[in-house]
């Protein structure tokens, strides 16, 4: 029995999960009620500032949700661009649970979660206004855009770091102080979760608020199958964190699974996600990418794009925030194309 999470923050969060894996209740399937509930911690702590309430909003001013949820090929669901749901896993089990379909988005995945009986929530928490204020009193630059045409009159800097510490001491993750290394890259949280449960089920769920200051409707990796979660039963499962638009042009969370059917270990399969983006994209200093893989066994191991990635797993023998096992540009200071 195992969770793994992405980030240190996932500690906090499989901790709420745990429960769910080593107590189920009757009828159940334990792995994939803790990645629901894993994410749903994620998605309700305003600290987060990546997924769910607090989660920072696009250009506009205005969060919207994206996430995934997947047993297997034939049993996943995906929601995107929520915008009056705090819990877009929740909503995408009940789309692969209730519906004949994969994914839902924009209002229309809204008006189902409503008939699903699915109570709104606001989304934009006062800490995160307040950054979305801060950003537009500093020109308003559309993170991670190539065209300055997105913000009008704006100006544009695609290298410019954004503040979206709201003026805190970084003491929000996991109980303790985020390390400076990952503290840089607290853009990029999405919670990607993976579960192993008694009876072997492997699960996986993912959650975002995407980028911050995004394009309105810009959707990322983390709701699309394939791209930022994958599960195959009869393989094993991988979830990607950081910018969705690298992970999306080499199917990441795919490629990891696909690499373990050809019989590459959890490391290999997540180092080969993020060599394949080191050798793909010319790279940006923002840029940060990593995968989290775990083979049908509850075997698992991450690799990371840049320092400052961490996993969070929770098992038998307690929490515990793991280094990648593999770090494909080791140096903060490269940010040209690799080969
Ligand atoms: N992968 C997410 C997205 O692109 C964001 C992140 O993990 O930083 O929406």
């Amino acid at each position: 029995m195992r969770i793994v999470s992405t980030w240190s923050f996932g500690l906090r969060a499989n901790e709420a999960a745990w429960q769910k894996v080593i107590e189920p209740s009757p009828g159940s399937t334990p792995a994939l009620d803790a990645v629901e509930a894993a994410c749903a911690y994620a998605d309700a702590a305003a600290d987060i500032d990546s997924v769910g309430y607090g989660g920072l909003p696009d250009a506009t001013g205005r969060v919207s949700l994206d996430g995934c949820v997947m047993l297997s090929p034939a049993r996943c669901g995906s929601v995107a661009g929520l915008r009056r749901h705090l819990h877009p896993v929740s909503v995408a089990r009940r789309v692969m649970e209730r519906t004949a379909h994969v994914m839902l988005v924009g209002p229309d995945a809204d008006l189902f979660a409503n008939q699903q009986g699915m109570g709104e929530a606001e989304l934009l928490s006062p800490e995160a206004r307040a950054t979305y204020e801060k950003w537009l009193r500093e020109g308003g630059v559309v993170d991670q855009s190539r065209d300055a045409s997105l913000a009008p009159g704006l100006g544009f800097d695609p290298l410019r770091p954004i503040d979206r510490r709201h003026g805190s001491d970084g003491r929000l993750f996991g109980g303790g102080e985020l390390p400076p290394d990952e503290a840089q890259w607290r853009h990029h949280d999405t919670i990607g979760c993976l579960a192993i449960d008694g009876t072997g089920v492997l699960a996986g769920g993912c959650s975002t608020s995407g980028t911050p200051f995004k394009v309105p409707g810009r959707v990322g990796d983390s709701p699309i199958i394939g791209h930022g979660l994958y599960v195959d039963p009869a393989v094993g499962a991988a979830t990607a964190t950081g910018t969705g638009e690298l992970i999306m042009g080499i199917c990441g969370a795919f490629l990891a699974v696909e690499c373990m059917r050809r019989g590459a270990s959890p490391l290999d399969a997540a180092r080969e996600a993020v060599a394949r983006i080191a050798s793909t994209y010319p790279l940006e200093s923002h840029h940060q990418a990593a995968f989290l893989v775990m083979a049908r066994d509850g075997s698992f191991a991450s690799a990371s794009l840049r320092p400052g990635y961490r996993t969070s797993v929770r098992d038998a023998s307690g929490a515990r925030a793991v280094e990648p096992e593999f770090v494909a540009i080791p140096d903060p200071s490269v940010t040209g194309p690799t080969a």
